[in-house]
């Protein structure tokens, strides 16, 4: 099948940052097959032709630090000192169980999927849920169970993630859309040999690992008292520092951090708006690329920024970029978008997949129409993304060739798929309402 996009303003996000104002893309199947300026002769082949009407064409972005099935936290207590321990920890303990992480992960999977991101990078409980939702809705996920040093809500002893790894790595391995991946919770949620061992596993089933890094002011703390390191120069020591780790969130990293870091390859999911919610601080990222570290956007769980689309991320990021620095040129909106795309991509070491509009990479596209109110006038394709558009923008996207919204439609009952999580939800709910009465 051969689907052919015509009359789209074409950011290809490649090397060249080329782009086609007039421009007319190819995909047969799951792959594309040409990116350019209108071609008649070829355009005579398509089975399919779709006019996009002026608007913006671009990859899939990808979102590369998320827990989607934390939609049930959404809004609980958002304003809250110490969230986490008081509600996350013991809620999920509680009442997270595979049924609710499924709904949760197809309801966050439509979310992402309206919002224009193709490709995520979860962890969580039950990750076999989540795959399984991301098989059933078309979503290219980059999964990994959580392990941490107490019982869960999915194991009744500490670091039963491990064991859990292994089989979900094994079962999902040559999967089309989910990678498998292991998933440490963080620096200071796991001991030396946890985090060796998840690294081990990381080797020997050659995926990536991913774990919060450097996010907390306790854990910076606990760190310099017991090993008088920062938890990059403690990661390092234990042999995890490593180009197959993408460390989430990165806020409390020096000069020494980000050399070790970009020395070893590991890459940063910055995720600007659960750091400032939290009110964690800015992460240095303008200081992460000039030192090489590859960076890209992460919403983090739905409760920590209560969104799961990028362009609040593309936003915010840039917005505390430039206030941080007091520069209004820093983080042009091309590199910006870069972040969200061909970045972000290479975070997960998929660039070679996704990321950006070329011949031969996989057709995960996201069409941003140009007719809303917000959206006129353009003078920059990337500023009009960056800062005019937002999710309610996308108009189609299409994943691994399939095209999962049309005219900002859904291919997916999502009535159904919202019904399915409220029943799941109703224990969780009840007890979120008790809780904060408690507190
Ligand atoms: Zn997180």
């Amino acid at each position: 099948m051969k689907t052919l996009i015509k009359n789209a303003w074409i950011l290809t996000m490649d090397q060249a940052l080329s782009t086609y104002p007039q421009g007319m893309l190819m995909m047969e199947d799951d792959q594309i097959t040409y990116v350019g300026d209108y071609d008649a002769l070829l355009a005579e082949d398509a089975d399919e032709v779709i006019d996009a009407m002026g608007g913006l064409l671009i990859p899939g972005m990808v979102n590369t630090h998320a827990h989607v099935s934390m939609i049930p936290f959404r809004s609980l207590g958002d304003d809250c000192p110490d969230r986490l321990r008081r509600y996350l920890f013991p809620l999920e303990i509680e009442c997270m169980n595979a049924s609710l992480v499924y709904e949760a992960a197809r309801y966050g999977i439509l979310e992402m999927q309206r919002s224009g991101v193709t490709t995520f990078l979860d962890m969580y409980y039950f990750e076999e849920e989540v795959a399984r939702a991301c098989d059933e809705m078309q979503m290219r996920g980059v999964l990994g169970e959580t392990v941490i040093n107490f019982p869960t809500c999915d194991c009744e002893e500490a670091y039963g993630g491990l064991d859990y790894s292994e089989n979900f790595i094994r079962n999902w391995k040559s999967h089309e859309l989910v990678t498998p991946i292991i998933a440490p919770h963080a620096t200071n949620t796991n001991d030396a040999s946890a985090l060796k061992a998840a690294h081990e596993i990381a080797k020997t089933y050659d995926t990536l690992i991913s774990m919060h890094v450097a996010e907390m002011d306790y854990e910076m703390k606990e760190f310099r008292e017991n090993y008088n390191m920062t938890p990059v120069e403690y990661l390092d020591s234990i042999g995890v520092l490593s180009d197959r780790l993408v460390a989430a969130h990165c806020i409390h990293v020096n000069e020494h951090d980000m050399k070790l870091m970009a020395a070893r390859g590991t890459s940063v999911a910055h995720c600007v708006g659960s750091n400032m919610k939290a009110g964690k601080g800015i992460s240095p990222i303008k200081e992460m690329v000039q030192h090489g570290i590859t960076v890209g956007l992460g919403t983090d769980g739905p409760s920590s920024g209560n969104t799961l689309d990028l362009f609040t991320q593309m936003k915010t990021t840039v917005y505390a970029q430039k206030t941080h620095y007091k520069d209004r040129s820093l983080f042009k909106a091309e590199e910006i978008l870069k972040l969200a795309t061909i970045e972000g991509a290479k975070v997960l070491k998929m660039d070679e997949k996704i990321g950006s509009l070329e011949v031969g990479k996989k057709a995960d596209l996201v069409l941003i129409e140009t007719n809303s109110v917000n959206m006129f006038p353009i003078y920059d394709p990337y500023s009009a993304i960056v800062y005019s558009a937002n999710a309610s923008n996308v108009d189609s996207v299409w994943i691994n060739g399939v095209r999962v919204l049309k005219e900002k439609q859904s291919i997916f009952n999502q009535q159904e798929i919202k019904e399915a999580l409220m029943q799941e939800m109703k224990i969780f709910k009840q007890r979120a309402i008790e809780r904060s009465k408690e507190l």
